[in-house]
């Protein structure tokens, strides 16, 4: 019970006992009173009753006294739930960052502060190597040793394996020292089973005011330092420098978001429909979409670029291909083509993936359509095919979307792995006017039905392109024509009404 409801519940009870006392009282005090002259019994009541209200008020009184006692150490556990990593012993992220916004003082009188970020670097390997319990032990042996060399600091604890100390002065020279310190215990290492395992860590400076005198934003500069000495190699120390603020600091920003973005549940695959020449549904196309609490939705030609550039798209491009496994039942009768990168291609990480998922969740790959752009198929190096027939080899069907905007010739139609093509936008709003685009439109869907292959046209907008496609021989259409990428229940509405569905062939 809160200490308010613990109040409200005994002033109620005080109140009646109050209210005996008085009635109690009255009641002897008018029998002596108003009672025969010698009425022993009721003096003896008036006395009785007064010395029980008594008692029981100072009974009340040592209980709410207890009970607020209790409520206050609950309050007080709870508190200390929240606001301490049970593991480690380190302040909690929430509670962290509102002592660094104390600590940085006010608008009027800004205080001097020198933010930490800590990583202990390889904790996977650590934990893979030496046991859970072992890597558990290492980050509250980091947390005890900050603690001890930054005695008038705050550690918190930020993440898995990250952790933050305010330290509060801004004297480089001395937190120099302090951080070496550090850096030396941890190498001195942690006990494992008689043998001693040096440890490492890196880290990220940034001072306030000297730097920034936002919470944020000082956090921001800290974790830039921080990518720079794990970028270096690794076990040292980097204090921020203007230098840094290049366009790294949007692109590590929306890459830890991103990542971020992924455990938050800020992902949604919409889905646009992929209709047959007569009009109905017999695919869906998943398209990703970050709503991000801040910006709002974000387009994946934001964001997958950036994800590109490291193993986050992998990542990304799990959670996709669960989310359509999980959505697909929504969906009866119709497959789901899902957009697979390069750079996924690149790892075979992509296929046991994919397999992993399909036995995860009890789905079929003969359900789904990878989605490779031509890029990536023009450019694809042995181990990428190989990837590719694995991948046909589980059952998916591979696509080749955005055809035409690179060098694909027709030749790549024979040698390529793939079940169909996906004719780029820019030649279907060609088709009205443009022979060129007519002839190629026209050629490709005639080798496209010797090999066996279905050609999607995509982006097409109006019934004059979705004429001109079918007469140029496009099996299937897509575009903002028969419906704009929509999320998965309004989709699946969609569906619902168009109740023919037809299996994709070519
Ligand atoms: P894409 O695979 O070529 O997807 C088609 C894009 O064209 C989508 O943009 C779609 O909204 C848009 N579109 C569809 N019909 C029309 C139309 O009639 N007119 C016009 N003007 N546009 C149309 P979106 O959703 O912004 O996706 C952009 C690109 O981002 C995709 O191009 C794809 O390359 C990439 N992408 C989307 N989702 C994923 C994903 O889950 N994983 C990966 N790796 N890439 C994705
Ligand atoms: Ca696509
Ligand atoms: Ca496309």
């Amino acid at each position: 019970m809160s200490i308010l409801a613990t109040i409200k519940d005994h002033s109620g009870r005080i109140y009646r006992g109050i209210q005996t006392l008085l009635v109690s009282s009255i009641a002897a005090t008018a029998i002596a009173t108003f009672g025969p002259a010698e009425n022993a019994a009721a003096l003896a009541l008036s006395v009785a009753a007064t010395g029980l209200a008594l008692l029981v008020l100072m009974y009340m009184r040592s209980s709410v006294v207890q009970r607020l006692q209790s409520a206050a150490d609950a309050e007080a556990e709870k508190h200390r739930f929240l606001s301490v990593d049970a593991m480690t012993g380190a302040m909690t992220r929430r509670y962290f960052l509102e002592a660094l916004s104390d600590s940085l003082g006010t608008l009027r009188n800004r205080r001097q502060a020198s933010l930490l970020l800590i990583d202990l670097d390889h904790f996977k390997q650590l934990n893979d190597t030496f046991g859970h319990q072992f890597g558990d032990l290492a980050l509250a042996y980091l947390v005890k040793e900050a603690e001890r060399i930054f005695a008038d600091g705050i550690i918190g604890r930020l993440g898995g394996d990250e952790f933050g100390v305010i330290v509060p002065h801004g004297d480089a020279a001395a937190l120099n020292k302090d951080v070496r310190r550090l850096l030396d215990a941890m190498r001195a290492g942690k006990r494992h089973e008689g043998k001693v395992v040096p440890l490492s860590i890196s880290l990220g400076v940034a001072l306030a005011p000297l730097h920034a005198s936002n919470p944020t934003e000082l956090m921001l500069l800290a974790d830039l330092a921080l990518y720079e000495s794990k970028a270096a190699g690794r076990g040292r120390v980097t204090v921020f420098d203007e230098e840094m603020l290049s366009d790294k600091r949007y692109r590590r920003l929306v890459e830890r978001e991103l990542r971020a973005a992924v455990y938050l549940g800020e992902l949604e695959l919409h889905y646009q429909p992929i209709v047959g020449a007569e009009g109905p549904i017999d695919a869906l196309e998943g398209l990703i979409r970050w709503r991000h609490p801040v910006r709002g939705l974000i387009s994946p030609a934001e964001f997958i670029p950036i994800a590109e550039r490291s193993t986050l798209i992998d990542m990304i491009g799990e959670w996709v291909f669960k989310r359509a496994c999980a959505d697909i039942g929504q969906f009866p009768g119709r497959r789901i083509s899902i957009n697979v990168s390069g750079e996924q291609l690149k790892r075979d990480e992509i296929v046991t993936m994919c397999d992993r998922v399909l036995r995860e969740t009890g789905r079929s790959a003969s359900e789904f359509i990878i989605e490779i752009t031509e890029t990536v198929a023009t450019a694809a190096t042995p181990e990428i095919l190989r990837r590719l027939e694995a991948l046909r080899g589980l059952g998916f069907d591979i696509a080749l979307d955005d055809f035409g905007t690179g060098h694909c010739g027709f030749n790549y139609l024979k040698t390529l792995p793939i079940d169909c093509v996906k004719i780029d936008r820019s030649y279907i709003r060609s088709l009205a006017h443009d022979q060129v685009a007519q002839i190629f439109v026209s050629a490709l869907a005639q080798i496209a039905r010797i090999q066996d292959i279905t050609i999607v046209a995509e982006g097409v907008e109006t019934s004059e392109e979705f004429t001109l496609a079918r007469a140029a021989g496009c099996s299937r259409f897509q575009g903002y024509f028969f419906g704009k990428p929509a999320p998965r229940d309004k989709t699946s509405a969609l569906c619902a009404a168009d109740n023919q569905p037809l299996a994709l062939s070519a």
